[in-house]
């Protein structure tokens, strides 16, 4: 199998090339994502027998200024891929995430919940999940969650960032979500893909978070125990740290249908002793 990676440099495609050394991965200069052509073009000239796509514009905050190239990168590029693919009839991989919602209530979401993005990367993702679904062919598309690897800018690297000259820090307990390792994506990408490629019935819009659901600060308070950070963390609510995107107060996901892949909802609290290790910290 020719498995071919948008993205390169990201953290999920980090831990996709750690899995799958023989893939292709395509860095922004060998296929920019603001060139959706370019992407089909990619796809074509591969020849791949399935594709993944890692890379999005992810700098929630930027994008309610940018959302046209955000909107270019998340939607318009992923639908010239997943057309690309649906043509020659190979499994195609989106990612996916909790701001395609609006945040309301307090219990888990199912895939098929109705979708209200607050922002405009939530918009530009949800954008670009209807365009992968009005693709058809063999199609996945996996909403995660407060991604966390050893690579890149993630919340573990900016505590621990910040433990270094901090011994309290204030955080937001009114957001709750499932923080959810960059590793565990990668490798519930590569689960779906040979099951798509048997059963094209199988697609659809699935969830994927670690569990269990926590708030900002408890993932924080966890991150210092973990390290071994004497750090107090104190909880506050979204509306004392504003922002220029909204962010959705429950993100809890529910990730039932993930067994349709022999995949069950990871636990965090371990992904982040991994994560830790990697990174050389003490746990
Ligand atoms: P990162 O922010 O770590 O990496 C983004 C990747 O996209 C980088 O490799 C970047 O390349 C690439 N990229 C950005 N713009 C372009 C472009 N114009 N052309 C080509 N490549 C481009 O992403 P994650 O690994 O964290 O995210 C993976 C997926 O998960 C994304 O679909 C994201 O929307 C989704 N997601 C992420 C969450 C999170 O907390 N991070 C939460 C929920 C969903 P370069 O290095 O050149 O900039």
């Amino acid at each position: 199998m020719t498995l071919l990676v948008f993205g390169s440099s990201g953290q999920v495609a980090i831990e996709l090339a750690r899995r799958a050394p023989d893939a292709v991965f395509l860095s922004r200069a060998e296929a920019d994502l603001s060139d959706p052509d370019a992407c089909a073009a990619a796809i074509a000239a591969h020849a791949p027998s399935a594709v993944i796509n890692a890379a999005a514009y992810t700098a929630v905050d930027k994008a309610e200024d940018d959302e046209a190239l955000a909107t270019t990168i998340n939607a318009k590029a992923p639908a010239a891929m997943a057309e690309a693919c649906a043509a020659r009839d190979i499994p195609f991989v989106q990612i996916s995430t909790d701001y395609v919602f609006d945040g309301s209530g307090d219990t888990p979401r199912a895939p098929d919940a109705p979708t209200a993005p607050l922002n405009a990367y939530g918009r530009s993702k949800l954008a670009g999940e209807e365009a992968v679904r009005a693709a058809g062919g063999r199609w996945a598309v996996l909403r995660t969650s407060w991604v966390f690897s050893a690579h890149g800018n993630n919340f573990v690297k900016t505590m621990l960032r910040l433990s270094g000259t901090r011994d309290a820090l204030n955080v937001v307990d009114d957001q709750i979500g499932g923080p959810t390792s960059a590793a565990r994506i990668a490798e519930a990408c590569l689960a779906i893909v040979p099951v798509l490629a048997r059963d094209a019935g199988t697609s659809g819009v699935y969830h994927f978070t670690g569990g269990p659901d926590a708030s900002w600060a408890d993932f924080a308070r966890a991150i210092f125990v973990a390290a071994g950070r004497q750090v107090t963390v104190t909880g506050i609510p979204s509306s004392d740290y504003p922002t220029p995107a909204r962010r959705p107060l429950n993100s809890r996901l529910d990730c039932a249908t993930l067994a349709t892949f022999g995949i069950d909802r990871p636990d965090w609290r371990r992904d982040l002793g991994e994560v830790l290790q990697d990174l050389g910290e003490q746990t």
